[in-house]
């Protein structure tokens, strides 16, 4: 068995305004909410993700949304960028070519219809909409950008020529859970481990078993902390290479409010004190392309599984969050 496998905690930041219709007006404090998340009793937003990682020394990739500041300016996204690059966290590049249509200057010729996904723009649109995101990451002081993850984990092989043209050669945008992720490349892979496309290493969201037998993403928000730390034993004793797990800068507030969610609250806190207390096990760090010289291992490419009992503990926590605060 393997040492270590690596851990590589991601977390998309992006910022709505709770429908397209009023966006100037719905902007500022949509703003605060995403960013900040700010309650009597803390900022649970970005600045709560940044300090639990912080509290347990452990690194973290904060894929940023900067579409949106093609309408609303650098300022916003920069306060982002500064947020985490502050906190010594990595900033990669989110895109949700949704905000394409809403730009005061056009960023590609066809923008007059909202379209939602990544994989409903040509090569050449997706060259441009990730060319024009990478600038502004980088103009708001993000550093090199060096990877990607598409919105709502969008990307077909397109995507995948459009990175290579942008010179960016790693990427997370797939999750097998999601219909419209990969699905021209679903033929051809499982969508389980890293591959190649286009010249593009792709390192897929893991996703488990859980204790009722079906796939479950391994999403902050979405796992109870039993089945997160089941799955990643059972995923580094199968031998594999990789395992990434996903959140967001409002994955801790309630559905709509700045309140925390005590739940994920916890689960998050849980998740980062026991990859601290299992650095033998778990390598956590940054994405980077650097070959570590792991190559899959006979038996890898089963799923990484939780126990039933963790997953009825899921379902205990999902019923208690719907009761209001
Ligand atoms: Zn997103």
């Amino acid at each position: 068995m393997r040492a270590t496998m690596n851990v590589h905690l991601t977390f998309d930041i992006e910022v709505w305004c709770n429908g397209w219709n009023d966006l100037d007006r719905a902007f500022p404090p949509s703003f605060e909410r995403y960013v900040y998340g700010r309650s009597k009793h803390g900022e649970y937003a970005l600045p709560q993700t940044l300090a639990i990682l912080n509290r347990h020394g452990l690194p973290g990739v904060f894929f940023v949304e900067p579409l949106f500041a093609a309408r609303f300016g650098l300022g916003p996204l920069r306060t982002i960028v500064q947020l985490i690059r502050g906190a010594g966290q990595q900033v990669q590049l989110h895109l949700h070519p949704e905000w394409t249509d809403e730009a005061v200057e056009p960023l590609i010729e066809n923008c007059r219809v909202k379209r939602q996904h990544l994989s409903y723009y040509t090569l050449d649109e997706q060259t441009a909409l990730i060319g024009h995101g990478r600038r502004m990451l980088e103009a708001a002081g993000s550093g090199p950008v060096t990877a990607f993850r598409a919105g709502s984990f969008a990307a077909n092989r397109d995507t995948y020529g459009a990175l290579h043209r942008n010179g960016i050669l790693l990427d997370s945008s797939l999750n097998r859970c999601f219909g419209i992720s990969g699905a021209d490349l679903r033929g051809e892979h499982t969508l389980d481990q890293r591959f190649e496309v286009a010249g593009v290493t792709t390192v897929p969201v893991t996703v488990f078993r859980d204790g009722l037998g079906r796939d479950r993403p391994a999403h902050v928000g979405a796992c109870s902390a039993a089945e997160m730390r089941q799955a990643l034993s059972s995923a580094r004793k199968a031998g594999r290479r990789d395992f990434v797990i996903v959140s967001h800068n409002f994955e801790m507030l309630r559905s709509g409010t700045s309140l925390p969610d005590w739940i994920v609250v916890r689960r998050f806190e849980q998740l980062c004190a026991f990859l601290a207390a299992h650095r033998d096990q778990f390598e956590v760090g940054g994405f980077a392309l650097t070959d570590d010289g792991r190559r899959p291992t006979p038996g890898a490419a089963a799923s990484p599984r939780a126990g039933m009992l963790a997953t009825a503990r899921r379902h205990v926590e999902q019923l208690r969050r719907r009761i209001p605060a």
